[in-house]
C-alpha cells in the first residue's frame, strides 16, 4: 500500500507573517490526517513555518533550489540552507521553473542529484505541455523527462523520490485530466521507472497528480490505482481548500 501524499506548492504567495498564520490554523486543522503532508513556502517565508510547525505532522519543503553546493551564485539558495531551517523536501523541476526560468532537463537532474546527496527528498515534476498532448507526443515527453531527470540515480535513492505529474495545461487553469486520463499518465511513469530499476521500486513509487486539484475532485483522482497524492497549488493557500484536499480520505 502506498501512503498518500498530498503537498501543497505555495509558490510567490504568502509572507513570512502570513504564512505562519496560515501554517499554524493548518498544523491544528491537520492534526488529524491520515495523509503525509507537506507545504512549500517560499525561501523567506520558510523560516517561519518552520517555526510553526515544529512538532507537528506537517513537513516542510522548498520549491526550488540551487544546482550548486555554495559560492558566487546571486540570488540562489543552497541545500545546506534549506535544512538548517527544516526543510526535508525540494520541489524540481516545476514546469513553471522548466518554461520560465529555462531549467532543463540537465538542470534538474543535477538538482535531483545534489539534493538527494544533501539528504533531501525530492518532488520531481514532470508533465507535458497542451500543443505536446495534442501532437500525440505525451509518453514521448514523460519518457525524456523521467530518464533523463533520474539519469544517476540509484534504486536506493528512489526511495527518496516522489514524481508529480503535472500537465502544463492544468496547472492553474482550472482544467483538470480526467481521472482516467492521470491514471494512464501515472501508470506509464509507473512502468518507465519499472524499466529504469525493478518492479519493485516502480511499485513503491509515490506518483502525485498536480494540475487544478480541489476539494470537489480530490477523491475522484485519488480513488485511481496509480494516483498516489496530489500537488496543489492554488488551492493549497486556503485552510478551506487545503484541509478537505488533504483529508480526502
Ligand atoms: C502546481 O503549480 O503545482 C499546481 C498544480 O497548481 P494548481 O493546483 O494551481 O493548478
Amino acid at each position: 500500500m502506498r501512503e498518500a501524499f498530498i503537498a501543497g506548492n505555495w509558490k510567490m504567495n504568502m509572507t513570512p507573517a502570513k504564512g505562519a498564520e496560515f501554517a499554524t490554523a493548518l498544523v491544528k486543522e491537520l492534526a488529524d490526517c491520515k495523509s503525509k503532508v507537506l507545504v512549500a513556502p517560499p525561501f523567506v517565508t520558510i523560516p517561519a513555518v518552520s517555526q510553526a510547525l515544529k512538532g507537528s505532522n506537517i513537513l516542510l519543503g522548498a520549491q526550488n533550489m540551487a544546482d550548486h553546493l555554495s559560492g558566487a551564485f546571486t540570488g540562489e539558495v543552497s541545500a545546506e540552507m534549506l535544512k538548517e531551517v527544516g526543510v526535508s523536501v525540494v520541489i524540481l523541476g516545476h514546469s513553471e521553473r522548466r518554461a520560465l526560468y529555462g531549467e532543463t532537463d540537465a538542470i534538474v537532474n543535477a538538482k535531483i542529484r545534489l539534493a538527494l546527496s544533501q539528504d533531501l527528498d525530492v518532488i520531481f515534476c514532470v508533465g507535458e505541455t497542451l500543443a505536446e498532448r495534442e501532437a500525440g507526443i505525451l509518453k514521448d515527453i514523460l519518457y525524456r523527462q523521467v530518464t533523463e531527470g533520474l539519469k544517476g540515480v540509484d534504486a536506493l535513492q528512489m526511495s527518496r523520490i516522489t514524481v508529480a505529474y503535472e500537465p502544463v495545461w492544468a496547472i492553474g487553469t482550472g482544467k483538470t485530466a480526467t481521472p482516467d486520463d492521470a491514471n494512464e499518465a501515472h501508470a506509464y511513469i509507473r512502468a518507465v521507472v519499472g524499466s529504469m530499476y525493478t518492479k519493485g521500486v516502480a511499485e513503491s513509487l509515490i506518483i502525485q497528480y498536480g494540475g487544478s486539484v480541489k476539494p470537489s475532485n480530490v477523491k475522484d483522482l485519488m480513488a485511481m490505482e496509480h494516483v498516489d497524492g496530489a500537488l496543489v497549488g492554488g488551492a493549497s493557500l486556503t485552510v478551506d481548500q487545503f484541509v478537505p484536499i488533504a483529508k480526502f480520505n
